[in-house]
């Protein structure tokens, strides 16, 4: 059997091309990288937070990790923030780290451009770009005394969305209740409207154009260790807990 012979001068094309390859940098958008969404910058930390590796940064909690406490115990909140965001954070810089020195865009443009992402790519992008802004989010959500009823516009708008206060309080908790396994319940605003709506494992609403006004993670591991299975005990004391001058901040720049 006789067997192809390369030339020398084959060879060196193929290496050639071989090299051009290697030398073409990988790229996180198959397409040319979007543009920023339009609008008003909606930041989603509120301390400016040194990067002691990035692109992406795990923000320090806005309070102790005990400050939310009888509601939400200290080790959920310390473990929590510290292993489970952290562990997001990482997982994200990690799927972004072959792209460098492409620069990465922030959190909301890889969110809402999941589409235009590489294939290899855009699974731990979802779950852990998702997971690392839906947390971002939610320590803002709350706050040490907390709770109570929102003011303003967003008290009028979900009057008028959902009937009263407490209506919205009980459809958004019966929400969060019927979530299967992991996921988030949220209020949220699209197309200048509030909705209740669900999303699975660190799916953020963001995804689909809807803008997070206020969410409650529903994974085991944000109530396990105080509430056990109870989710219901949780969804409830965690009214306590709500940073409604946040929400409404939200809903104002939003609908601005
Ligand atoms: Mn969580």
């Amino acid at each position: 059997m006789k067997t192809k012979q390369i030339s020398r001068r084959e060879a060196l094309k193929t290496a050639a091309l071989a090299g051009a390859v290697l030398a073409a940098a990988p790229r996180l958008f198959a397409q040319p990288a979007p543009a920023a969404p339009g609008g008003p910058a909606m930041p989603i930390t509120s301390a400016a937070a040194p990067a002691p590796s990035g692109p992406f940064t795990l923000p320090p909690l806005p309070y102790a990790y005990d400050a939310l406490e009888p509601h939400i115990d200290a080790l959920t909140m310390h473990i929590h923030h510290d292993k489970h965001h952290k562990a997001y954070v990482d997982n994200l810089n990690r799927a972004v780290a072959s792209f460098a020195p492409e620069p990465i865009p922030g959190i909301e443009v890889l969110l809402t451009h999941m589409d235009g992402l590489q294939a290899n790519v855009r699974t731990a992008i979802r779950n852990n770009g998702g997971g690392h802004y839906n947390h971002s989010l939610f320590w803002q959500m709350m706050k040490p005394s907390g709770g109570g009823a929102p003011a303003g516009d967003l008290g009028k708008a979900i009057d008028a969305s959902f009937g009263s206060f407490d209506d919205f309080k009980k459809k958004f908790s019966a929400t969060a209740l019927k979530v299967f396994g992991s996921g988030w319940t949220w209020l949220t605003l699209n197309g200048g409207k509030l909705m209740l709506e669900t999303t699975p494992n660190q799916d953020s609403p963001l995804t689909d154009g809807h803008q997070v006004l206020l969410g409650l993670d529903v994974w085991e591991h944000a109530y396990y260790l105080k509430y056990q299975n109870v989710r219901a005990e949780y969804a409830g004391a965690w009214w306590n807990v709500v940073n409604w001058d946040f929400v409404a901040d939200r809903y104002n720049q939003s609908k601005a």
